[in-house]
């Protein structure tokens, strides 16, 4: 599995609030992913509609995992193609290793795969003598940086045009170190000239899956580049890499779920390219690989189930929760130390890999709630941050000095008058040491806020004793 660093969320967070290559990235990209979103749902008078019954599909799915995991394999086979059912990373980067080395592979070509992120599939690849080459524009970039992604669906966001031309010159060394590559069209011009010879020498190609189709066996990939079709239909194996939650029960579903997944993640209506794949070449088909391998990853994902992270098991990776979220957007993907960044990370990777290891995460959050309004599947990522951080104060995880204060916390919200009347000479005692500033440089128990900015000092008053009054007053 690829290592995590998530425990240093800290410690990554500030790194990146110190990086303004990537603060300047990171001003760039969101508001056109958070306005084009809010015109294509006001565009669509039942989106709203489509969300529930997005939610209903999928819930329905997770109540029966089991019985459409197993009807997708009976298709599967049935098609042609052979399901390999892979509990761990260590079992899933073996099956695809084993596959690999029995088609003689030397490359592989790989579309755009969460799930190879999650089981270090390149790294495995290559240690076993095989090339991976990401086809994906994004990915490729990340893989000559030697970079992890840093955004579900645009792998690449915290990177200028003069660091991917850097990477393409370091990485193209035999081509005319003097070209020109300040413009887009070049970047994007030398990647397909280059891309194009690595899909024709490919023995495997790999990609990821945004559904698998229980009541046909299909898988079906969105992408906008169309580098996923010639990477599965090129080749002659074609390696799926899914994990279970993603199988819904019919065509229909899926198309209802797509309806809200470009919409949520790039607004548009529909990604450029939607491929349904079922098994291997048949007789009369014109292209299409001759072997056909879907490896099911588990990797702790049925543990989820039954329990309060079940919901979580809902998620299309559309992105729009990470587009909202101020946390992401000031620190970026790469400071959540793992594959699965913003909400949704804070959320799959505790569940994932451990509270111990990512119980930051959970707390990396304002708890507005604009992700939760924006989820397309309608999960309560708010609601689940909220059940990791009970979990990492029930096991002692988080620091002394926040349990100690939260107890104190609890032990006064149970008692209202006490409550109160500590609000108060809190409340008046910092109103009248801040009356001269009107704000705090440093503060005892606050110096995780004023190391960054001044502490606005309260007016001497409780927001209670100020609502009394207005109330007494009218
Ligand atoms: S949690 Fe919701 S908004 Fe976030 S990536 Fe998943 S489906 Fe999209």
């Amino acid at each position: 599995m690829q290592t995590a660093t998530s425990h240093r969320f800290k410690e990554n967070a500030r790194t990146a609030l110190d990086d303004p290559a990537l603060q300047k990235a990171l001003g760039n990209f969101q508001e056109n992913f958070i306005d084009r979103r809010a015109r294509a749902a006001a565009r669509l008078p039942e989106f709203d509609a489509l969300r529930d019954a997005a939610r209903d599909i999928k819930d329905h799915v997770l109540e029966n995992l089991d019985f459409y995991l197993e009807r997708f394999e009976a298709k599967v086979v049935e098609a042609g193609g052979q399901v390999h059912w892979c509990t761990d990373a260590d079992a899933a980067r073996s099956a695809v290793l084993e596959i690999c080395r029995a088609a003689g592979a030397r490359t592989v070509t790989k579309g755009k795969s969460m799930i190879g992120e999650e089981i270090a599939l390149n790294e495995h690849l290559a240690a076993h003598g095989i090339e991976p080459v990401e086809t994906d524009l994004g990915e490729y970039i990340i893989q000559l940086r030697h970079e992890p992604p840093s955004h579900l669906i645009a792998p690449a966001i915290h990177v200028n045009k003069d660091q991917i031309a850097d990477a393409f010159r370091a990485a193209h060394a035999d081509l005319d170190p003097a070209r020109p590559l300040g413009e887009a069209p070049a970047l994007l011009a030398e990647a397909r000239a280059r891309l194009r010879s690595r899909f024709l020498a490919a023995d495997v190609g790999i990609t990821g899956a945004n559904f698998l189709i229980a009541e046909t066996g299909s898988t079906v990939i969105v992408t906008n580049e169309g580098n996923g079709d010639l990477t599965q239909t090129l080749p002659r194996v074609h390696i799926v890499l899914a994990s279970l939650e993603k199988v819904v029960p019919t065509l229909e579903d899926a198309s209802t779920i797509l309806r809200v997944l470009a919409r949520s993640a790039t607004g548009q209506e529909f990604s450029v390219y939607t491929t349904f794949s079922t098994g291997p070449r048949r007789p009369n088909d014109l292209d299409g690989p001759e072997q056909f391998h879907v490896i099911l990853l588990d990797n702790g994902r049925s543990r989820m189930l039954g329990t309060e992270f079940q919901d979580m098991l809902r998620c299309i990776r559309c992105g729009a929760c990470l587009n909202h979220c101020p946390v992401y957007q000031a620190v970026g993907g790469h400071a959540y130390g793992w594959v699965y960044p913003g909400p949704m990370g804070a959320v799959l990777t505790p569940s994932l890999l451990g509270v111990g290891e990512a119980g930051h995460l959970p707390n990396a959050s304002t708890f507005c709630g604009r992700c939760e309004s924006v989820c397309p599947m309608r999960i309560p990522l708010p609601k689940m941050m909220r059940h990791w951080r009970e979990r990492e104060f029930e096991r002692h995880l988080a620091p002394a000095a926040a349990r100690h204060g939260l107890r104190l916390w609890a032990f006064l919200a149970r008692r209202p008058a006490l409550y109160r009347f500590a609000a108060a000479i809190a409340a008046g005692l910092l109103g009248a040491f801040g009356r001269r500033r009107g704000r705090f440089r440093s503060l005892p128990l606050a110096g995780g806020w004023t190391a960054h900015r001044d502490l606005p000092a309260p007016e001497g008053r409780t927001f209670q004793q100020l609502w009394a009054k207005r109330r007494r007053v009218s």
